[in-house]
């Protein structure tokens, strides 16, 4: 039996593709999001699947150690559960910016904090935080966004160094725009168009959820001595 996956988000989009793709290889998995049902539909063999918000730690650990007295203590854990509320910073509704920031932020630490010290008494172990493009470079409309990704990106490389004496991985992975659920969070819908004009006018709409699911399991079985730290990962005709 291969060691235990546990993703976050798997309910849509790129969480989805990584369940399928690591259930097809035959990997026990703990699948966490807050529509359990869309989890389930799937069907995939070895999963567990449980109704988590990300931001509850202590649910969040209930479910990680459930899981680890069923199939062993976690190998990797893909935190990708993330919104995408895009806005002004002079108009958005703050209540945003905070929502963002617990989910993209809090809810990434946490899922470190759940596994990180068994991993480091184990000196293996891998741990997958997905940032975002918006992580490493600005974008319009994108100020709480930014700040969220940025914080990922920030928090990973500072655990990375912490948890590099251990020979445990730490990566980020920074996708560009890829077609999922997360734009339908944006409230504002003159930001979606504008987005999806954008992306329609360079052509950067054949990148699949997919894709990133390939790219994040060719990271993770590189041998354990092999970091691919930071991934920028984009449709080829994305243009910034
Ligand atoms: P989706 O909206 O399709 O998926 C987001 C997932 O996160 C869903 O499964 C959702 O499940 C889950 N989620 C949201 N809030 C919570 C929460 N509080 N607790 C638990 N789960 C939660 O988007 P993507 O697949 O595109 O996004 C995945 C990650 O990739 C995000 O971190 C996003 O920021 C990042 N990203 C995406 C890009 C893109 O263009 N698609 C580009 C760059 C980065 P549920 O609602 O059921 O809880």
């Amino acid at each position: 039996m291969k060691k235990l996956v546990v993703i976050t988000g798997a309910s849509s989009g790129f969480g989805m593709a990584m369940a399928k793709k690591f259930a097809k290889e035959g990997y026990p998995l703990l699948l966490l999001a807050r529509r359990v049902e869309k989890m389930e539909e799937m069907n995939l063999p070895n999963t567990i699947c449980r109704k988590v918000d990300v931001t509850d730690l202590e649910g969040f650990e209930g479910a990680v150690r459930e899981a680890e007295e069923k199939y062993g203590k976690t190998d990797l854990i893909v935190n990708n559960a993330g919104i995408m509320l895009l806005g002004n910073i002079e108009t958005q509704d703050p209540r945003e910016w905070k929502k963002m920031l617990d989910v993209n932020v809090i809810g990434v630490m946490n899922g470190m904090k759940i596994v990180m010290s068994d991993m480091k008494e184990r000196k293996s172990g891998t741990i997958i935080n997905f940032s975002s493009i918006a992580g490493v470079q600005p974008f319009g409309n994108h100020g709480a966004y930014c700040a969220s990704k940025y914080g990922v990106t920030g928090l990973t490389a500072v655990a990375r160094g912490e948890m590099s004496p251990h020979n445990v991985r730490v990566l980020s992975i920074n996708p560009g725009a890829v077609n999922t659920e997360l734009l339908g969070h944006t409230t504002d819908e003159n930001i979606i168009k504008g987005y999806n004009e954008w992306k329609e006018s360079v052509g950067a709409i054949n990148i699949t959820a997919d894709d990133v699911a390939t790219t994040v399991k060719f990271a993770y079985e590189l041998p354990q001595a092999v970091s691919l730290r930071e991934i920028i990962i984009t449709d080829t005709m994305q243009d910034a």
